[in-house]
């Protein structure tokens, strides 16, 4: 312990920052959870992803980013879309994902834009998802907002998300492995732009620090077409080379802190 993790949200066509963002992590012997758009992946995407699978099972991990990434009112599963409707793209995802990546594939889904609405929640357990990524905040108030959605076994408060990383999210058979930090700290422009402010280097160590007594896995967050520039890159190299220093550090994939954190792995233990 600590333990880190990287995922990587909207993989959709195959560029020079899926590559380069990529390698980054594998090339320090560092695992990448990669969360792909079921209906954008295109086949040259998949291609290269299931090649470099292949040299490192591992270090590449394919898990589901929604269906197909379009906002409707409130994200593309938040609002007041039907369960029925969730369910119906979950699964046409899931499907697409398992075909294309031949079986090679983490049963992970995060929702785009972190939005989603409870008939979401329920559809993506009943598609068979047996992991759901969220997000955890480890600030004192959100913690508190946690703590007592937890004690009243609720999924949101006033749509406002609980967290319930490395425990079942309520009356499903999902276990919570959240992410808690972003590279990204302001997105600028329209939806699908490329451009943002990343955190620095000393906001990334200050807000590890801060985690690190909250919770013994941290998920950090890419979404490698914001890292255009050399020195975007440079951040991820930086950021894992410091990790690296951290006592006891260990970077696994999101399976594996399935595996390790979840009571009882693969068998859809419901809880509540
Ligand atoms: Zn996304």
């Amino acid at each position: 312990m600590p333990i880190f993790f990287f995922r990587n949200d909207d993989v959709n066509i195959l560029d020079q920052e899926l590559v380069e963002v990529t390698r980054r992590c594998t090339e320090q012997g560092v695992p990448i959870s990669h969360a792909v758009e079921p209906a954008n992946v295109t086949d040259e995407a998949v291609a290269w992803l299931r090649e470099e699978k292949a040299k490192d099972p591992r270090l590449i991990e394919i898990t589901q980013h929604g269906y197909d990434h379009e906002l409707r009112d409130r994200g593309e599963f938040g609002g007041d879309r039907s369960f029925e409707d969730a369910l119906a793209d979950l699964q046409r995802g899931r499907d697409i994902l398992l075909e294309k990546f031949d079986g090679d594939f983490l049963s992970a889904l995060n929702f785009p834009f972190g939005i989603y609405n409870q008939n979401a929640m329920k559809a993506a357990d009943a598609a068979g998802f047996r992991i759901i990524c969220s997000h955890f905040n480890a600030r004192k108030s959100r913690r508190a907002m946690y703590t007592a959605g937890r004690a009243l076994r609720m999924g949101q408060i006033l749509g406002k998300h609980i967290s319930y990383n490395l425990d079942f999210y309520p009356r499903t058979g999902m276990f919570a492995v959240d992410v808690s930090i972003s590279f990204i700290d302001r997105y600028i422009g329209p939806h699908g732009s490329n451009t943002c402010t990343f955190h620095s280097l000393d906001e990334i160590k200050r807000r590890v620090e801060m985690w690190m007594p909250h919770t013994p896995v941290i998920g950090l967050l890419f979404h490698h077409r914001f890292h255009h520039q050399p020195e975007h890159m440079e951040l991820i190299t930086d950021a894992i080379n410091w990790l690296k220093t951290i006592e006891g550090a260990e970077f696994l994939n999101i399976g594996e802190v399935y595996d390790r954190f979840c009571p009882n792995p693969g068998n859809g233990f419901r809880n509540g």
